[in-house]
């Protein structure tokens, strides 16, 4: 596996020409070449030594994805979603999505990115396809920036708007995420405001410390899924190691030092979350953090026993929510016919290949 120059900050491109007996505004051409050109491969560079770019061919890769598949929504979202092979064969799935419309109804960006951190998940959150056959490994840094850049291909325009809702728990590879997310700030590299990318975490307690001293003005989302912990452990396993009275209060501490309001995802899945005194449960919670609720009625994940509640009740849920003056959107997932949430279209397509085994290479664990 030929390592990634994605991640290197220009401070460690100088060092590594310097290495190389290059002046430092080669470094500056490089940097140029790969984040304001986007180049894809190091032939491409002009105006570098030939020798230069050989030996950075040889020790480097720029794009360290290869797609495989692609699907678009029928639906007429303009949803795609598509599947990357690795260096070492696993896949991981990305969604664009288009145009997300901001606060005030005014559209904030033009290209929303859904971006995995992780091949698998640990997790094993018991509605989510990404978590079912357990974690396979983390995602390194450049394997984050390339799917940034993978989808920029695809769509032949810049995401401008990024959100950490793929496969996998962010909050439990932050040695990769927080350089990838380095790059993704520093205006000479990929330049996208803070605000602008928004990380989701089923609650990891020390990671959401860890991020928080980060010190930037990130966007928080927490998969919660459950207003009590008696429910909430039954659909994710996590919960036992951090329950609700470890994670609400680091989500208070997040709340208290952070300008932007947390959202609360809750999936609603018929008679495990879904009864209305569960929504009176849950607009406590919201109103302790000060945190808007996001609603999303379960996708189907084949194979799965859950249920999605019917439209009809889905708002009734919702409304219960607002009696209690809680702001709340519902979430239809976008892209439903494409299997759009996270991990179904990785799972499919290891269906297809090797019968429902996990991916090649290393054998699920659970880290
Ligand atoms: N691990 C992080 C980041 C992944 S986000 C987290 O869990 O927050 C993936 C989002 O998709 C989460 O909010 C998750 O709860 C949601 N999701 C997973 N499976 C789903 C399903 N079957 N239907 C709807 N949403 C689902
Ligand atoms: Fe992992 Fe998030 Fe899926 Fe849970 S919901 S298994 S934490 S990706």
């Amino acid at each position: 596996m030929l390592p990634s120059l994605l991640e290197y900050s220009a401070a460690q491109l100088t060092e590594l020409l310097g290495a190389l007996g290059h002046k430092p505004y080669r470094a500056t051409q490089l940097r140029e070449w790969i984040w304001k050109h986007r180049a894809a491969s190091f032939e491409a560079m002009s105006n570098l030594p030939p020798a230069l770019r050989a030996e950075l061919a040889s020790r480097f890769t720029l794009r360290p994805l290869e797609l495989v598949e692609l699907s678009q929504s029928s639906t007429g979202s303009g949803t795609r979603k598509f599947l990357s092979r690795l260096q070492d064969n696993h896949l991981v799935e990305s969604v664009i999505l288009p145009a997300a419309v901001g606060e005030g109804g005014s559209r904030s960006s033009r290209l929303t990115l859904c971006v995995s951190s992780q091949v698998g998940c640990a997790y094993g959150c018991r509605f989510c396809a990404s978590g079912l056959h357990g974690f396979t490994r983390h995602l390194s840094a450049g394997e984050i920036l390339g799917q940034i850049l993978a989808a920029e291909e695809v769509a032949g325009e810049r995401v401008d708007n990024l959100v950490f809702m793929g496969m996998g728990e962010p909050l439990a590879n932050l040695d990769n995420l927080l350089p990838a997310l380095d790059r993704i700030l520093d205006p000479h590299s990929l330049g996208i405001g803070a605000r602008h990318i928004t990380i989701s975490t089923s609650g990891n307690v020390p990671g959401l410390r860890r991020l928080a001293a980060y010190g930037k003005p990130l966007r928080l989302a927490v998969s919660l899924h459950g207003a009590s912990d008696d429910v909430r452990s039954r659909v994710m396993p996590v919960n036992r190691k951090w329950p609700l009275g470890e994670l609400l209060p680091a989500l208070e501490e997040w709340a208290r030092t952070q300008k932007h309001m947390l959202t609360l995802e809750y999936i609603l899945i018929h008679e495990v979350n879904d009864m209305l005194p569960e929504a009176d449960k849950l607009a406590d919670i919201a109103r302790r953090l000060n945190a808007k609720v996001n609603l999303i009625p379960y996708n189907t994940v084949q194979g799965l026993p859950w249920v999605r509640p019917s439209e009809e009740h889905c708002r009734r849920f919702c409304q219960a929510l607002l009696s209690h003056r809680i702001p709340v959107t519902m979430r239809y997932e976008k892209g439903h016919d494409i299997n759009a949430a996270c991990g179904q279209l990785r799972l499919r397509r290891m269906e297809k290949e090797q019968g429902a085994t996990p991916d090649q290479g290393a054998a699920p664990s659970r880290a």
